[in-house]
């Protein structure tokens, strides 16, 4: 991996264009990889927050997603090829030839929400296979039924919208528990999604 550390932290020097490579790589492998796209008030969080940090680190592809990142590095004198934002990977592997294979579960946001955002997609055409809906208000009783739910839809894909850092914890407290190949926090997604 090419990585450039910033703050202690290994960010992935990758195009968007890589990053949507590694991202359909990981579908390949029978593991649960996790996606994180950081901006820079998570990676200021991460220097008071020992736990997101070390999440941050064993992060399986960890993008830029903000100029300050970007901008970080450049003053560091290890530039990052560009900014990658989490719904703009989200929407490439959406539209790419391959996710016609791929089985995405939505989970996160508001009751109804994410359920529009797929909707959204479908008047759009852009025909991704949804195998589940979530939203993101549940309690920690709620959590077991959760990951059945998921792991019974046989989703590859496990988009988490829960906001930073809440998601990037979710999914490393989980990640042992689901049976998805790829888990990625994508923040306010499903919100701009139904707008
Ligand atoms: N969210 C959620 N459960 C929570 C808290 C937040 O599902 O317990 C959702 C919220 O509805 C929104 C998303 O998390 O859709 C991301 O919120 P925000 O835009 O604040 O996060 P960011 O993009 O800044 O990480």
């Amino acid at each position: 991996r090419n990585t450039v550390n910033i703050l202690g932290i290994p960010v992935d020097n990758v195009s968007m264009g890589e990053a949507l490579d590694i991202v359909k790589g990981f579908l390949n492998e029978d593991m649960v990889h996790t996606v994180y796209t950081p901006n820079s008030e998570i990676m200021m969080a991460a220097q008071r927050d020992p736990e997101l940090k070390e999440i941050l680190c064993e992060a399986d592809l960890l993008v830029p997603d903000g100029a300050g990142v970007v901008l970080a590095s450049k003053i560091n004198g290890c530039p990052l090829k560009e900014r990658v934002a989490g719904f703009d990977l989200t929407n490439l592997l959406f539209v790419d030839k391959s996710a016609e294979n791929i089985k995405f579960f939505f989970l996160g946001g508001k009751p109804g929400v994410a359920e529009e955002a797929y909707k959204n997609l479908l008047e759009r055409k852009i025909n991704i296979n949804v195998s589940g809906i979530r939203d993101g208000y549940f309690s920690k009783d709620e959590e077991e039924e959760i990951i059945r739910q998921i792991n019974n839809s046989n989703a590859d894909v496990l988009l988490v919208a829960l906001g930073a850092p809440k998601q990037e914890k979710w999914i490393h407290a989980n990640k042992k528990r689901l049976k998805v190949k790829i888990c990625i926090g994508v923040g306010g997604t499903f919100d701009v999604l139904s707008g």
